[in-house]
């Protein structure tokens, strides 16, 4: 059979197919510590199921608008508005089915064959084979650990070329963790403004911020900047709704227009009553968001000092999201079989860097329980000493 050449060109999302392995193991019995995708441990709040229930109850059960229920996208607005100091309506946004799914709506909506998309590296898996699947061209800017994995204002200068359409802004960043502080974030809009291009912030892990991290939207730099921004969210991490699939995109109106008539002939809307539970993810109280926080922030310290008292590994300390990248370039191995081993040998999954653009790093999510953590960390170590 021949399939479309675009097909080829694409990669399959590890950080997917490495959960699902890990899961199925567990399901076989297998006792395996996962550290693979980043993905909550928690049961999403009561409040946020309830609102689901009632909403499925009361009917709401019916295809709704493909940009999202209108109460849900006031919502948004008003969340950006008022976290962010963004001034969107809800014309300017579209619920989708998952951030990811918001991003895969923009590369559709804006790139095609020709265009440029600058995305630092380490990037998270997804975003060079979007850029990929709209026909466009990814260009990859290297960033070092000195750095801590952060695009200097320079080297997105120099990146740019008439070509360029596009870049890529994730922070708190997956995979490294890492946050740009306010007067990075500056730094970059000015390129963004001084170079004419467009930007994608992913703010999917805003609300996990550790050690007094702070968190400044690009479009809040300056009225400049605001028009060049696509914002890229979702309900996910924060709320601990992986499951459900809601994500949005805030954007100038002709984006939305745009995303949104890919939607009516792709997905449509997402599915209703799970707008329901999001509206009251925004609406209700934020104490919960703050709770998983605090249960990140014990995790993120303990593993942090587990690895980094381990030979062979070194780390920088992230101050977001919930994830560490680890350096292995001591094991004299690729990372596809650094964690192929490490889960054939120990049963520890763990995200082989190659899928984040740096073979001699792992990621590990400590999305997790404290005592898969203890386990994994010991199983680790057992598995650095047998290979130095
Ligand atoms: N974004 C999460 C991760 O990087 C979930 C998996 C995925 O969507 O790729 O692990």
């Amino acid at each position: 059979m021949k399939l479309a050449a675009r097909v080829s060109q694409v990669t399959p999302s590890l950080t997917l197919a490495i959960d699902a392995k890990a899961k199925a193991m567990k399901r076989n019995g297998v006792d395996v510590c996962s550290f693979s995708a980043g993905e909550p441990d928690f049961d999403t709040p009561d409040h946020i199921k309830q609102a689901a229930v009632a909403a499925l109850q009361q009917g709401k059960t019916r295809y709704g608008p493909a940009a999202g229920e209108p109460k849900l996208r006031d919502a948004i607005a008003h969340k950006l508005q008022s976290d962010n100091n963004l001034c969107y309506s809800a014309d300017n946004i579209i619920v989708t089915n998952g951030g990811k799914h918001s991003l895969y709506g923009l590369m559709m909506a804006l790139i095609e064959p020709g265009d440029e998309v600058i995305i630092p590296v380490p990037f998270w898996v997804s975003y060079p084979e979007m850029v990929k699947l709209a026909g466009g061209t990814p260009v990859m800017v290297n960033t070092t650990a000195e750095a801590h994995y952060k695009i200097t204002p320079d080297q997105l200068r120099q990146a740019i070329t008439p070509k360029t359409k596009l870049f890529v802004l994730n922070s708190p960043s997956n995979p490294t963790g890492m946050v740009y502080t306010p007067n990075e974030i500056r730094a970059i809009a000015q390129v963004i403004v001084e170079k004419d291009i467009l930007v994608v912030s992913d703010e999917i892990y805003e609300k996990l911020l550790y050690d007094g991290a702070e968190h400044l939207s690009i479009g809040a730099a300056s009225p400049e900047v605001f028009d060049r921004t696509i914002i890229s969210h979702g309900f996910a991490k924060a709320y601990s709704m992986t499951g459900w699939r809601v994500g949005y995109l805030a954007a100038p109106v002709e984006i939305i227009k745009a995303a949104t008539k890919i939607q009516g002939h792709s997905t449509s809307n997402v599915c209703t009553f799970a707008q329901y539970g999001a509206i009251a993810a925004y609406d209700g109280s934020q104490e919960c968001v703050e709770q998983m926080r605090q249960a990140f922030a014990e995790r993120r310290q303990a593993i942090f000092d587990l690895i980094t008292a381990m030979p062979g590994l070194t780390c920088v300390k992230p101050d977001g999201a919930f994830y560490l990248l680890i350096n292995i370039s001591k094991f004299g191995m690729g990372s596809l079989e650094f964690c192929d081993q490490l889960l054939t040998e120990h049963q520890v999954a763990a995200i082989p860097g190659i899928a984040f653009g740096v073979d001699d790093h792992i990621r590990l999510s400590y999305a997790t329980d404290m005592t898969t953590i203890e386990r994994g960390m010991e199983r680790l170590a057992m598995f650095v000493k047998s290979k130095l």
